[in-house]
């Protein structure tokens, strides 16, 4: 492998000129064109466009937030799929990130077992945008939807850095986290992940909080394929389903 400054040139687009969006191997001084901000990135499209994680999806976080505080299910599945499902959620992107951890939260809130308050499900999405950053799936080895159910854990057992076993279930339950997203790449897709991660969740919810959360009432059939910049990877997916019906 050459250590080209170039890694790759995705088919993904530039949200301003269309451009095709190109991954860094090394990141570099770049200036976000929505707010000023200047700031190391590593992704940009040929014309120097950049959007900073904090406006990437401003005014989405919004949105999930007041849908996952008004939802009433104990079924994360149920509360994560609609939101996947809109739109205005970008196939790829650490919005998905803000759901899986909404998701998680509204769902032990409605079912419970452990006491959840509509500031502790704020709280966690909350930690979540601050360590969900974009492209790091790749860069770093750290998925947003690791930390976003990390947040949920560390939320609601209380771990902080001078905590003992709160901490360690919450490290361990994201370790199993990222164990589980690390079997489904190859493009990364974060679709996949957040319904990886969730499903992942419901075992740990049981062992560390001693909550049963439901599992999917039917199978999950992906209805984004076509929209993955990168190609879908089909049937090597266990949400792919085919147009042949
Ligand atoms: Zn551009
Ligand atoms: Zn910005």
């Amino acid at each position: 492998m050459s250590a080209g400054q170039h890694v790759e040139t995705k088919t993904e687009n530039c949200q301003i000129c269309g451009g095709e969006l190109e991954y860094f191997n090394s990141g570099r001084e770049l200036t976000c064109i929505q707010c000023g901000k200047k700031e190391i990135g590593n992704i940009t499209c040929p014309n120097g466009h950049y959007v900073c994680d904090e406006c990437h999806g401003k005014g989405l976080f919004e949105t999930v937030k007041e849908y996952v505080l008004a939802n009433k299910s104990n079924n994360l599945f149920e509360i994560a799929e609609y939101l996947i499902n809109q739109d205005n959620i970008p196939m790829l992107g650490c919005e998905n990130a803000w759901i899986a951890s909404g998701a998680l939260m509204t769902a032990l809130r409605n079912e419970g077992t452990v006491k959840v308050t509509d500031e502790q499900i704020v709280e966690a999405m909350n930690r979540t945008k601050r360590q969900a950053i974009g492209g790091y799936c790749g860069l770093t080895g750290v998925c947003g939807i690791s930390p976003a159910i990390g947040s949920c854990f560390s939320v609601v057992l209380g771990a902080s850095c001078r905590k003992d076993q709160e901490t360690s279930s919450t490290m361990k339950a994201v370790g199993k986290i990222v164990n589980a997203i690390a079997a489904q790449t190859g493009p990364c897709c974060c679709k996949n992940f957040v319904r990886i991660a969730l499903s992942e969740a419901v075992l740990l919810v049981k062992e560390y909080l001693n909550v049963s959360l439901s599992t999917p009432h039917e199978p999950i059939n992906c209805t984004h394929s076509s929209r993955h910049p990168h190609g879908c990877r089909e049937s090597k997916c266990s949400y792919f389903k085919s147009c042949v019906d």
